[in-house]
């Protein structure tokens, strides 16, 4: 990968600041997601984040979100769909973040990722890609598939000034476990950054996994001792389906904006607290700082538990039933309980 040595620095340099300031004031969004298109070019059969049908999010209320987002001193912006390459001003919002001076991440299923695309990303500024990939070829789950886009990987490999992260998958039916191996080591033999994620249920959950999925599991585990970074205490207690001591600081150190841009805890939470970003205040992210969320112990969304370790050592957390003139939850603070206690039985 051409990763020419002074972007690689610059970006160290900054991802160093996100953390310094993080630690220092828990006053700013560390991470935002904002999802610019919901529509997707695929249909994985796991999936709750797309549709076949929505419109771009247009680039004027784009830039009020990133504006927003920039005045609460968010660090680093995450764009995610559906598919964000299918919107028409991806490169702009790319810039645009960007000119705020926050770190811009993009999550794509990697089927645009051609060499002038590329070269288009490189210039909007990306600091960081990622591409989850949840097998070696394609089947009736999914098409995120090593065959489909290797070419592409290629092209990245070759031509990408930003940092590349190839997800493997495991869990939530994947049809091949053993495929994750595969994967993880293409990640590897092209320079790219390698890590492990397990599929959650329709709630971020997680259901346990299975005999052969554990023992890949094991065979990752002990291969990333030596090469991938990805091994994350919390990722050996979601393997065997043991709850994780952690704080989610959703809402407030993490924030996700759908394309309607309200505020939710996470792509799997959406709903809650569910406030237009133009209407939510620093007194809302105080709040949900500072509030447990139920649904924590088995939450498998890696970026907001990475998150959280900023914060994990101090301010802990109120339970989530807050009394009914709560301005943020008010009766949604039951809805939400409700709703983590069915899905776990
Ligand atoms: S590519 Fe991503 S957004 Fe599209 S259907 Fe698959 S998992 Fe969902
Ligand atoms: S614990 Fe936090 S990140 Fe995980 S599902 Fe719940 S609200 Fe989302």
């Amino acid at each position: 990968m051409k990763d020419l040595s002074s972007s690689k620095v610059s970006r160290i340099a900054r991802e160093a600041r996100l953390v310094a300031r993080g630690l220092a004031s828990t006053k700013h969004p560390i991470l935002a997601h904002v999802i610019p298109m919901r529509r997707c070019n695929l249909a994985c059969g796991y999936c709750n984040e797309y549709d076949k049908v929505s419109d771009p999010v247009p680039f004027e209320e784009m830039k009020k979100r990133l504006d927003r987002l920039a005045s609460f001193g968010t660090a680093a912006i995450t764009i995610s769909g559906g598919e964000p390459m299918l919107h028409p001003q991806i490169y702009d919002i790319i810039s645009l973040i960007r000119s705020h001076g926050m770190i811009a991440g993009l999550i794509s299923n990697g089927y645009y990722m051609t060499r002038e695309n590329i070269d288009k990303l490189n210039h909007a500024g990306l600091e960081y890609l990622q591409i989850s990939i949840d097998n070696v070829k394609p089947d009736k789950v999914s098409q995120k598939s090593l065959k489909v886009i290797d070419r592409y990987l290629g092209y990245l490999s070759e031509d990408a000034k930003f940092h590349i992260n190839i997800n493997s998958v495991i869990g939530g039916g994947v049809r091949n476990p053993e495929d994750a191996l595969v994967v993880a080591k293409r990640a590897v033999e092209l320079g790219f950054g390698s890590t492990l994620g397990v599929i959650h249920d329709g709630n971020g959950q997680l259901k346990g996994l299975s005999g052969v999925e554990e023992q890949v599991y094991k065979q990752l585990r002990r291969y990333g001792k030596k090469k991938f970074g990805w091994l994350n205490s919390f990722q050996d207690d979601l393997a065997y389906g043991r709850p994780h001591d952690w704080r989610c600081r959703a809402g407030a150190r993490y924030i996700y904006i759908c394309e309607d841009g309200l505020v939710h805890y996470c792509s799997q939470q959406r709903g809650f607290p569910g406030i237009p970003l133009e209407e939510y205040t620093r007194e809302h992210m105080e709040i949900e700082f500072n509030t447990e969320k139920p649904c924590a112990k088995y939450c498998t969304i890696a970026c907001v538990q990475q998150v959280a370790m900023i914060d994990n050592w101090r301010a802990p957390q109120q339970p989530f039933q807050l009394p009914e003139n709560d301005p943020v939850h008010g009766q949604k603070g039951d809805e939400i309980a409700d709703e983590v206690v069915n899905a776990r039985s």
